[in-house]
């Protein structure tokens, strides 16, 4: 990366963003990247089509090996639009497919083999070659950009989270405790995990958000990047 002098050409960055199911991590993002004319890639999305590639194929989530060739055999491609990201699956438009519920428990399943992870991390950082992207996931400061100019670990309670998420889909009662359980197992499973388990990078930023509006956590981030762009490789 190439450091700029002026200040009307400022430094493109890499941005990590980090952190737990509900924590704010998309909506942040996408909100920055737009803010700074970045590309926003969601890792998650990735994670996700695989996980219907292998429902569509009947593969077993805990078949590492089928995992992995089904991956290698399938073109998973995120396509930042204005609108959000778009996420194809062998040419079709997955978007809203892979946020249903079998998807979203499939996903946190086939996330934990350690070889699905290497491929997944290699074509992350072949889609993140440039400066000036917002890549979010769970080990995007830790193994995919270990050398990501910002990192930011988002977190917030989780009873905060489970809040936001019923709020977000606009659920309740019994659909809603069904998917707080969810949330809870999945961050459990991501945390818990042998290979890249979810964990703040050693030089992340933590900024826990329970108590912060989406507007204030994003000005503390904008105030990062800021400090960052000033600061001049030596
Ligand atoms: O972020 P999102 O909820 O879309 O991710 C779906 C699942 O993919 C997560 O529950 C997690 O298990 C997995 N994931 C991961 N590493 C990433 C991004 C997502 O393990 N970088």
């Amino acid at each position: 990366m190439t450091p700029d002098s002026t200040h009307n050409n400022p430094r493109k960055l890499i941005i990590a963003i980090d952190g737990p199911a509900g924590a704010g991590k998309s909506t942040i993002a996408s909100r920055l990247a737009r803010k700074l004319d970045y590309v926003n890639l969601e890792s998650g999305a990735m994670y996700r089509a695989l996980a219907l590639q292998a429902i569509e194929n009947d593969t077993s989530f805990e078949d590492e090996a089928a995992l992995v060739k089904l991956a290698e055999g399938s073109r998973i491609q995120l396509e930042p639009t204005l609108g959000g990201n778009r996420t194809l699956l062998d040419g079709k438009d997955v978007s809203a497919r892979i946020r249903e519920r079998d998807v979203t428990e499939a996903a946190s399943r086939v996330s934990v083999h350690p070889k699905v992870r290497e491929w997944m991390v290699e074509h992350q950082r072949a889609l993140g070659a440039n400066a000036g992207i917002v890549m979010e996931g769970r080990d995007i400061g830790t193994k995919v950009f270990p050398e990501a100019d910002l990192k930011v670990f988002l977190d917030a309670d989780p009873v905060v989270r489970e809040q936001r998420r019923r709020a977000q889909q606009k659920i309740e009662g019994e659909v809603a405790a069904n998917v707080a359980a969810e949330l809870r197992e999945r961050d459990h499973r991501d945390r818990t995990r042998a290979a890249s388990p979810l964990v703040a990078a050693s030089d992340a930023v933590v900024i826990d958000s329970s108590s912060m509006s989406e507007d204030d956590v994003l000005a503390k981030i904008e105030k990062l990047v800021q400090q960052k762009r000033q600061q001049r490789p030596t």
